[in-house]
């Protein structure tokens, strides 16, 4: 089977079918400064904001394309990546029938979305090194499972996924392989984006909240093959990224030098947290992170939760989760936070 037909055969029947939206810029997209727009009913009068954004993102999918070193056809934006997650349950599973694999403790979402969406949710633990272990999860998978959540650097435990698993992975499930790169940014490990040739149902989000600092302006990545980024172009909200988004993107992405130099400053006070905390003698393990915060494990977790909110400081509890025992999820901060933090570790 080609790409297309493997792709074809994975979307939703129901969705095949529709027609996209038409959109007045869809049908009139010359950007001639001199033509008067009579066609979307906006009003006149300029304000900075009063025509729609264009629903395609050109300009902001040709810088992303240049940064990443990809193809404008294999971008799709979302109004942060949780549009994206939730416009490829739409696209490919089918309500009240399909599955999707999620590998708890990961990223709630995952699951949220799926109930959202009446999808079965199969759950696979992580092995005790946050591992996804293969013959349990491949023994879970029937034709009706549709894709499966690959969370790498992972939330909240911190570490990566060995890439022998996920091409492991990438081979024997047959639905989409969402490689969730929330965190790529922090870890030294390649993104897979690399790879999207090599596998049509890799797909591989990412985000602009986190390293590049946007976390405020809500916009989400998607990478994929051009016949998924087509269908999801065509079930999305058309005007789904605002102007303002596109611009303050666009502004922030001519920085890149400044990106960069946070991201590094991060990983170093990462480095230094991670030696300082272990200092402190309610901390019983800190688990080695490839991203932009640290799990550690404590002697009690819903005691030291609320000595640091009395103290001005808030982190997560995640001792809920499975494995996660007694763990807080620390984001590094700068480095006055990271002091702080440091010295009511200190005195505990
Ligand atoms: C923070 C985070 C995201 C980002 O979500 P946005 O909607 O883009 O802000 C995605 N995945 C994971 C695992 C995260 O931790």
């Amino acid at each position: 089977m080609n790409r297309k037909a493997y792709i074809e055969n994975l979307v939703r029947p129901g969705i095949k079918n529709i027609n996209a939206y038409s959109s007045a810029r869809d049908e009139y997209n010359g950007s001639s400064k001199r033509m008067n727009f009579l066609d979307a009913n906006e009003n006149p009068f300029n304000n900075g904001v009063n025509r729609y954004p264009d629903p395609h993102q050109q300009k902001l999918k040709t810088e992303i394309s240049k940064i990443k070193n990809t193809h404008v056809g294999n971008i799709f934006l979302g109004n942060g990546s949780d549009e994206v997650l939730d416009l490829l349950f739409r696209a490919f599973c089918t309500p009240g029938i399909d599955n999707c694999i999620t590998l708890p403790p990961t990223y709630g979402m995952y699951g949220v979305l799926a109930a959202l969406n009446d999808i079965e949710n199969r759950e696979v633990l992580l092995s005790n090194s946050f591992q996804p272990e293969l013959s349990r999860l491949l023994n879970l998978v029937d034709e009706r499972s549709k894709m499966l959540f690959i969370c790498s650097p992972n939330n909240p435990t911190g570490n990566s996924i060995n890439n022998e698993y996920i091409e492991e992975l990438l081979k024997e499930f047959k639905g989409l392989v969402v490689i969730d790169e929330a965190y790529i940014d922090f870890s030294d490990n390649e993104s897979w984006l690399d790879r999207l040739a090599e596998y049509p149902n890799l797909v591989i989000v990412q985000t602009f909240s986190k390293a590049y600092g946007m976390a405020g302006i809500r916009l989400g990545v998607c990478f994929a093959d051009s016949e998924i980024i087509k269908i999801l172009n065509k079930i999305k909200p058309p005007y789904n990224i605002n102007e303002l988004t596109q611009q303050h993107a666009l502004n922030r992405l001519k920085n890149l030098e400044k990106i960069k130099s946070e991201i590094e400053f991060i990983k170093r006070e990462r480095f230094r947290l991670s030696m300082k905390l272990l200092e402190s003698r309610c901390v019983k393990q800190i688990y080695q992170s490839d991203a932009n915060f640290l799990l550690i494990e404590v002697d009690n977790a819903d005691k030291r939760y609320q000595q640091l909110i009395n103290s001005g400081i808030v982190v997560r509890n995640r001792s809920n989760l499975p494995l996660c025992k007694n763990t807080l999820r620390i984001t590094v901060g700068t480095t006055l936070e990271n002091d702080r933090l440091i010295s009511i570790f200190n005195n505990f």
